[in-house]
């Protein structure tokens, strides 16, 4: 195989963490025989320098202001350099809103699939291969490419970023860019306080067996106790106890903390999607049989207003 290019991004001068997820990524491909690695970014040389130190073996500055927009018809002429110049047949971008918008524009100018939303990247046969939910969560489906280059977008947290990596290529920069045709006119942060759930070393999440809002008032101090952040259900959400933001699941956020403390959720398999990756699951719900009693590492079996506050306490005593 000729070698891969990831699409990494940038916010506030900095990459975005899905970038050295992109790279992790990529790197797996490259030692199952993929090729190497080259990374492009919107933005200078130092943040493409920033690029080999994740683990990139050759990064690509694209310079055009006409990027700052975000936009797939801004991106595609960029990207089309970048691929001429590393020869890569396999592009990874990640499921965010950069992705989801210039994956397909790509695959209809290049003439060529994307795959959207993957959860894991192999190389079978010298071709890349992908792996996605299907039918809801309730499947994953494994897909192949007839044509070149292969096109994925990678759901947040599936990959690890490369640890310790300290690569030494080169970086070079590109001006090409299309004028985009979308023209944005303002941009506002969603209202989010404390560490975000997906960097959270541990989540405490809540479902509709809470009973109402108030319940999350109590997770809240539970996982401030345990300095993480206050997940939800999908259900929780859809009844409007907890923002959609804090939503873990197949059409919420991917979440992989060292602890998962699950408060009345069931353990659907659309929930699961989200957090299965979770390194030691704890289930708190007073049905033995449920799902995320069975997944669990450690199960709780009871009314969760009898246990979460014993917990906070516990909590405490340890200062
Ligand atoms: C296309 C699609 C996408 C979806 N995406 C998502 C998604 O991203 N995220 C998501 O979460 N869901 C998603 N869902 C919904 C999903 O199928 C479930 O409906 C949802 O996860 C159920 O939420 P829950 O576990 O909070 O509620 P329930 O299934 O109602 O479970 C409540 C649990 O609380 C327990 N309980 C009740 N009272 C107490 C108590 N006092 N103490 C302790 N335990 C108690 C019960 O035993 C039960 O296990 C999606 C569904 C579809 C079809």
């Amino acid at each position: 195989m000729a070698g891969i290019l990831v699409i990494a991004e940038a916010a506030d001068g900095a990459l975005a963490p899905i970038s050295g997820e992109l790279i992790g990524a990529a790197r797996k491909l490259s030692a199952e025989g993929a090729g190497s690695v080259t990374a492009l970014v919107a933005g200078d040389a130092a943040l493409a320098q920033g690029l080999i130190a994740a683990g990139a073996d050759n990064a690509i500055a694209a310079t055009s202001a006409n990027l700052a927009t975000g936009t797939a018809d801004a991106y595609v002429p960029a990207v089309e350099a970048a691929l001429a110049q590393s020869g890569a047949d396999v592009i990874l971008l990640g499921q965010t809103s950069l992705g989801r918008d210039l994956g397909p524009a790509l695959a209809f100018k290049l003439g060529t699939a994307v795959a959207m939303d993957c959860v894991e990247l192999k190389v079978d046969g010298g071709k890349l291969r992908a792996t996605r939910s299907a039918y809801g969560g309730n499947a994953r489906a494994e897909v192949g490419f007839k044509n070149s280059p292969a096109i994925a977008t990678v759901k947040a947290k599936s990959f690890d970023a490369p640890e310790g990596a300290a690569g030494s290529g080169s970086v070079s920069s590109i001006d090409a860019a299309g004028e985009p045709r979308v023209k944005v006119t303002g941009t506002s942060r969603a209202e989010s306080t404390g560490i975000r759930i997906e960097d959270a070393p541990v989540v405490v999440a809540g479902g509709r067996g809470l009973g109402d809002e108030g319940g999350f008032r109590m997770l809240e101090e539970l996982s401030g106790l345990l300095k993480g952040a206050t997940g939800a259900s999908r259900a929780a959400c859809d009844l409007g106890w907890y923002p959609p933001s804090q939503q873990v699941g197949l059409t919420g956020k991917t979440v992989s903390p060292n602890l998962y403390i699950a408060v009345a959720i069931s353990g659907a398999s659309q929930h699961m999607a989200g957090m299965a990756g979770s390194k030691n699951i704890v289930a708190i719900n007073k049905d033995a049989d449920a799902n995320m009693v069975k997944v669990s590492k450690f199960a709780i079996v009871d009314d969760y207003k009898k246990i979460v506050p014993a917990l906070i306490e516990e909590i405490k005593k340890l200062g």
